[in-house]
């Protein structure tokens, strides 16, 4: 089953109401830069929490349909001015995009396959007619905010300045309809590793009377309305000692995401053979960097089977039963991989293996070497065409 959208482009869908020949791009050497006057404190690598201490500056540009993209500004970080009838605050027009600059050992700026959340931003964008912009000048204008406030770029392995880049309508009006401005703005935020004292693995809740996304729906577009109504089944299921919801969908209960992140299985498949498994993009799955990277690397190395396609929890089950199943893990930029020690689904809680070589371990062997590499990569350490260096 796979859900291919025939998604006009914003400029099609638009071109009967302007000529967008006319209207400007986004133009990186355009930006404007106004200092921040006063420097902040940055807090100690051990005091970091994520997405709580911001850096000193901010990017900001500013669409309008008659116009096009206004030239970049990077100024700095504050609140911003919209009107309370301005259309993101009653529709949710929002859209988002998580990425990370890392320094290596040499003291360069590190970015980890930009370019695919550029892409996905413009994706998002479109489904939600928003503007469309050049993602290259975009990407541009970023790595200028990171050479401003390189002092925020922790220079630690694992710790990281995290980019937020956002797309709103800023439209002042409560017509629903595509907005005739819009914004995207960037902040950053130096942030830690995510597991401080090594891997911990989590228990999930398996959830079906929520669903995350669905065909049709935006689950493949990284938009924040996907993420308000996640907020409360998490919540519930905490009260229960799971730290996240296992998304599941359809009468089969196929496993679709896990929180916030992608989705892998590795196992021994029917056939006898080890296998790595997550569900393929049909439109309710969020196309991760970390899933695409992930997927990649194992077929580079070429020493089992890859495969996407959709896994239901009778199939876990059962490979669990038959002692098929060896590693389960979520994915994504925050954590690369967050190993899944057990499952809850219906009253029954599922033991999945880790290390069974190891007993303390907190994380597969497998499921190790995705993070170890893929670290390895974000900081220069293994050299590797996905880690792009900002250029001074
Ligand atoms: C962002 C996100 C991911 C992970 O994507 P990465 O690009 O790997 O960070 C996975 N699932 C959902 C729902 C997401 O929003």
């Amino acid at each position: 089953m796979l859900f291919l959208r025939p998604l006009m482009t914003n400029r099609q869908l638009f071109s009967t109401v302007s000529t967008t020949a006319t209207l400007k791009d986004i133009v990186a050497a355009a930006t404007t830069v106004s200092l921040s006057s006063h420097r902040k404190q940055i807090p100690a690598n051990k005091d970091l929490v994520f997405g709580k201490t911001f850096a000193d500056h901010m990017l900001d540009v500013n669409w309008d349909s008659k116009n096009g993209w206004a030239a970049p500004e990077i100024k700095p970080y504050g609140n911003l001015s919209l009107a309370p009838s301005a259309t993101v605050f009653h529709y949710g027009v929002e859209c988002f995009e998580g990425m990370k600059a890392y320094k290596d050992k040499s003291g360069s700026i590190r970015l980890f396959r930009p370019d695919m959340n550029m892409n996905r931003l413009f994706r998002s964008c479109q489904r939600l007619a928003l503007p469309e912009f050049n993602k290259d000048e975009l990407l541009k204008s970023i790595e200028q905010l990171l050479l401003i406030d390189e002092r925020w770029i922790p220079s630690e392995r694992g710790y990281s300045l995290y980019i937020r880049p956002t797309a709103i309508a800023t439209q002042e009006s409560l017509g629903v309809g595509s907005s005739s401005n819009a914004k995207i703005f960037v902040i950053t935020c130096p942030v830690g590793p995510y597991y401080k004292t090594g891997f911990a693995a989590v228990s999930l809740s398996a959830t079906s009377h929520y669903v995350r996304a669905w065909p049709g729906g935006t689950g493949d577009s990284k938009i924040g309305g996907n993420y308000a109504c996640g907020i409360r089944p998490q919540l519930e299921v905490a009260q229960h000692g799971y730290a996240q919801n296992l998304w599941l969908f359809g009468p089969n209960d196929n496993l679709t995401e896990v929180g916030t992140m992608n989705l892998f299985l590795f196992w021994i498949n029917k056939a006898g053979q080890r296998e790595l498994v997550t569900p393929p993009l049909d439109g309710t799955i969020l196309p991760g960097v970390t899933r695409d990277s992930i997927l990649n690397l194992a077929r580079t190395w070429g020493e089992f089977e890859v495969i996407e396609r959709p896994v239901t929890m009778p199939e876990v089950i059962e490979a669990l039963k038959e002692k098929r199943l060896l590693e389960m893990f979520g994915a994504g930029t925050a954590a690369i991989v967050s190993p899944i020690k057990n499952i809850g689904y219906k009253g029954t809680d599922y033991a999945i293996p880790l290390d069974p070589s190891d007993p303390t371990s907190q994380a597969g062997k497998l499921t190790k070497r995705f993070a170890d590499t893929i670290m390895g990569i974000q900081y220069g350490e293994i050299p590797h065409e996905w880690s792009v260096v900002v250029k001074q």
